[in-house]
């Protein structure tokens, strides 16, 4: 353990937080350890008439590019339901069966913090679209073809990931 503590701890309240390893703090005033886990998170690849839905994003991180609908999973859901209610949350479609892909590690910075997520992504084939509002968390809905989505405008290295896996023939 090094020296130089940089952050209170949550127990005592001391600036003793100090960095055991990348995911473990412990203090060094009252022993508490913190483990910094892996967070859950989903993504939806929805598929409709040869195009998928790209949100794009109301919020930083990543705000004003394009993101797959999902997000992170709550503390009593299972992957399949947390992507569900991301869906419908984000773009109003109540789908049902998500249909298991993948999953990539990724990094998330929110308000200087910086969290490893590890992202499962689903897929659904869908008939039929709903009408898209804009909401707090999509501020627009927009269905591309897996080939012509920009990589440059998308938020997060693990969608870009995902989306140059599912261009490969065998995804
Ligand atoms: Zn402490």
């Amino acid at each position: 353990m090094s020296t130089t503590a940089q952050y209170y701890c949550p127990r005592c309240g001391l600036a003793a937080l100090d960095t055991v390893d990348n995911k473990l703090y412990g203090c060094t005033s009252c022993g508490y350890t913190y483990f910094h886990n892996t967070a859950a998170a989903v993504a939806a690849v929805i598929y409709h008439e040869g195009k998928v839905a790209l949100i794009t994003r109301a919020n930083e991180p990543g705000q004003g590019l394009l993101d797959l609908p999902g997000g992170f999973v709550e503390g009593d859901e299972s992957l399949e339901t947390a992507v569900v209610r991301e869906v419908f949350e984000e773009i109003g479609l109540s789908l049902r069966q998500p249909r298991y892909l993948f999953s990539m590690p990724n990094r998330y910075e929110y308000h200087t913090i910086r969290y490893r997520t590890v992202d499962v992504f689903f897929a659904f084939d869908i008939d039929d679209v709903a009408p898209f509002v804009a909401n707090e968390e999509a501020a627009a809905l927009h269905w591309m073809r897996i080939e012509d989505i920009d990589l440059g405008q998308v938020a997060f290295e693990s969608v870009r990931a995902a989306i140059r896996r599912l261009r490969q023939p065998t995804a």
